[in-house]
């Protein structure tokens, strides 16, 4: 037998106790004649004795870091305890080893704060994965899984597994494809989602599906994608809207509570998407904390939907504002009094190129109630108070102005809502917050392509109401610059996206199930029939065979881990991730093959 208890398990109970370990030596220390050796394993630490004897038989036979090590000897109570190890305790006064296997001298500290750089990590991922700080993110991964599957199977969904070698449909991402040596010219794609499989099993029958899976897309890697992530992809039938977002907010919950201990009863908020983006600049918005986004000016064209009254029209008279499309603000409580220096960073930083505004306007309302701006001589007072109201800022307030063009400047007054945040303390790592966002317009208006895309997938309904919008209208757009006022902009689907804390961590809708509806929106995307029975022939053909009313769901898997981590980054949570740029460095991949294995595949690669 290689041991009889973990590295974690032993406790002072178990003073006197006859026991053998085996694990990674993490530090040897040498005091006189006596040694001390800390070995470590997946469990934990414990503190290893070695007396005189044997630390003159470890100086015959040296050890080194990360040696494995197998150690027989009793369990005794340490004269100097550690109370930040759970054995800290005790130790074991050891009567005999074992070296089990030598280890090279490992390129970082296998420690919480390590040495080692982010490729280095990467490139030796099997040490940085002894180190505790990415084991417990794995811990925490396993959890999830677990309290997933838990529930899901508590509520009647079945796991089943679809295939990663299908058809090459693109849409959306690109598709990875992978050669067929025996259909020659001819290739697999791997699934961007298994959406088409999980649609199918419900004309099948099985009316609850669900699968823990791998979805690969081939996208230019943003900070913190991986062209291989995992999603908990969900499927229900007879179900509308409501159905499904009362059991996947009672999912997040079940998970919060299992693996967090947090008891979130609130119900989850739910917000427009159109109520999203006037509000806080984006589809995703962090309601951990307030600071709404006040409208002072927009063009006519900005979304096809509602639109927010303005308190009081901008007066005319300052440049800048009246030459902007949009003028933005948030008041930020309790800033009133900052200094030049601190207005000139926030200038400096709405400037910086990945925010790309030219200035920044800003207006203190001094907790005495006066007024001092960036553009004093520009406005009355009677007109600073006008806009301070607009904004509903309160005495002691700053407000800052963001004015540009719609989309940069909606997208600017975002980041800097969400980078004040921050710097306030208002987005605690420890709180968290959901919130439904529903009412997505089902298109969206390609410029690169002149038509129209879907925003979330094909396979999304429009909601009920918007049906006929879709079928009395023809796709065409015969005037791009004002495509928002072609019918189709202000189409509504029947989709919904789960946010959590300012990150979208799930997606789903209720799909089209008719075969003529199906057709009709490939139809809208610009698809001809040829086409869509060549990439969807399937589907189409499913549906015709009493395919039942469905939706459903899919979670960002590594996303949630990262969240309720309290971390930024996915990767931290995967075992053998990609880096940035979407590489293996640990095994060198993507790299070339050989001239046998192009043969067999018939493939010639283009000289470059
Ligand atoms: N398959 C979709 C996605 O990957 C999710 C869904 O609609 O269920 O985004």
């Amino acid at each position: 037998m290689y041991r009889t208890d973990t590295c974690g398990a032993l406790r002072i109970q178990d003073k006197g106790k006859q026991t053998t370990l085996a694990g990674w030596v993490q530090t040897i220390r040498k005091f006189g004649a006596i040694t001390f050796i800390d070995l470590r394993d997946r469990y934990g630490i414990t503190q290893l004795l070695f007396g005189e004897d044997l630390t003159k038989q470890l100086e015959q036979q040296p050890l080194g870091r990360e040696f494995v090590l197998q150690a027989m000897g009793t369990v005794q109570e340490r004269s100097s305890k550690n109370p930040a190890l759970a054995t800290g305790d005790i130790e074991v006064n050891v009567v005999s080893y074992t070296i089990l296997n030598k280890s090279a001298t490992p390129p970082f500290t296998i420690q919480d704060d390590t040495d080692g750089g982010d490729d280095l990590r990467l490139k030796y991922r099997y040490l940085d994965l002894r180190r505790n700080a990415v084991k417990k993110n794995l811990d925490l991964r396993y959890a999830v899984n677990r309290a997933a599957r838990n529930y899901l199977h508590n509520h009647g969904f079945m796991d089943i597994e679809t295939p990663f070698l299908i058809k090459s449909t693109p849409e959306g991402a690109r598709d990875f494809v992978v050669p067929s040596r025996m259909n020659e010219g001819q290739f697999y794609a791997l699934p961007q989602s298994p959406q088409t499989f999980k649609q199918l099993l419900m004309v099948s029958g099985y009316d609850r599906y669900y699968q823990i899976v791998k979805c690969f897309r081939d996208e230019d890697l943003r900070a913190d994608r991986q062209p291989e992530f995992t999603q908990i992809d969900c499927e229900m039938s007879f179900v509308e809207q409501e159905d499904i977002l009362e059991m996947f907010e009672g999912l997040i919950k079940y998970i919060f509570k299992e693996v967090k201990g947090i008891d979130y009863t609130d119900n989850v908020g739910r917000m427009s998407w159109e109520d999203a983006m006037w509000q806080y600049g984006n589809d995703k918005p962090d309601i951990r904390f307030d600071m709404k986004i006040s409208n002072l000016k927009f063009p006519s064209y900005a979304f096809p939907f509602k639109k927010p009254a303005i308190s009081g029209e901008l007066p005319q008279g300052f440049k800048v504002f009246d030459e902007a499309e949009t003028v933005v603000a948030i008041a930020i409580p309790g800033c009133s009094e900052y200094s030049r220096k601190q207005t000139d960073e926030l200038t400096d930083w709405v400037k910086r190129p990945q925010i790309g505004m030219k200035g920044l306007a800003f207006i203190k309302y001094s907790a005495d109630g006066t007024v001092k701006s960036s553009f004093d001589k520009f406005y009355t007072e009677a007109q600073f108070k006008n806009i301070l109201d607009a904004t509903g800022a309160l005495p002691g307030d700053i407000v800052l102005i963001l004015a540009g063009t719609e989309e940069r400047t909606r997208k600017a007054i975002s980041e800097l809502r969400l980078e004040m945040g921050k710097r306030l303390g208002l987005r605690k790592d420890d709180e968290f917050k959901l919130l439904w966002v529903l009412d997505f317009p089902l298109f969206e208006y390609s410029e690169e392509d002149n038509r129209w895309v879907a925003r979330h997938h094909p396979f999304t309904s429009p909601r009920p109401a918007d049906i006929d919008t879709m079928i009395n209208n023809s796709p065409e757009i015969k005037n791009a610059a004002n495509y928002l006022a072609h019918p189709y902009a202000s189409i509504k689907a029947n989709a919904y996206d789960m946010v959590l804390n300012g990150n979208e961590i799930g997606g789903g809708s209720i799909r089209i199930f008719q075969r003529s509806l199906q057709e009709k929106m490939f139809a809208a995307l610009g698809m001809g029939i040829d086409e869509a029975l060549h990439k969807f022939g399937f589907l189409l053909g499913a549906f015709e065979y009493g395919a039942p009313p469905h939706g459903g769901i899919a979670f960002g898997f590594d996303r949630l881990c990262a969240l309720l981590g309290g971390s930024e980054s996915i990767r931290d949570f995967i075992a053998f991730p990609k880096n940035n740029s979407g590489r293996d460095v640990m095994l060198d991949a993507p790299s070339t093959i050989d001239e046998k294995q192009l043969d067999e595949l018939s493939l010639i690669l283009k000289d470059r």
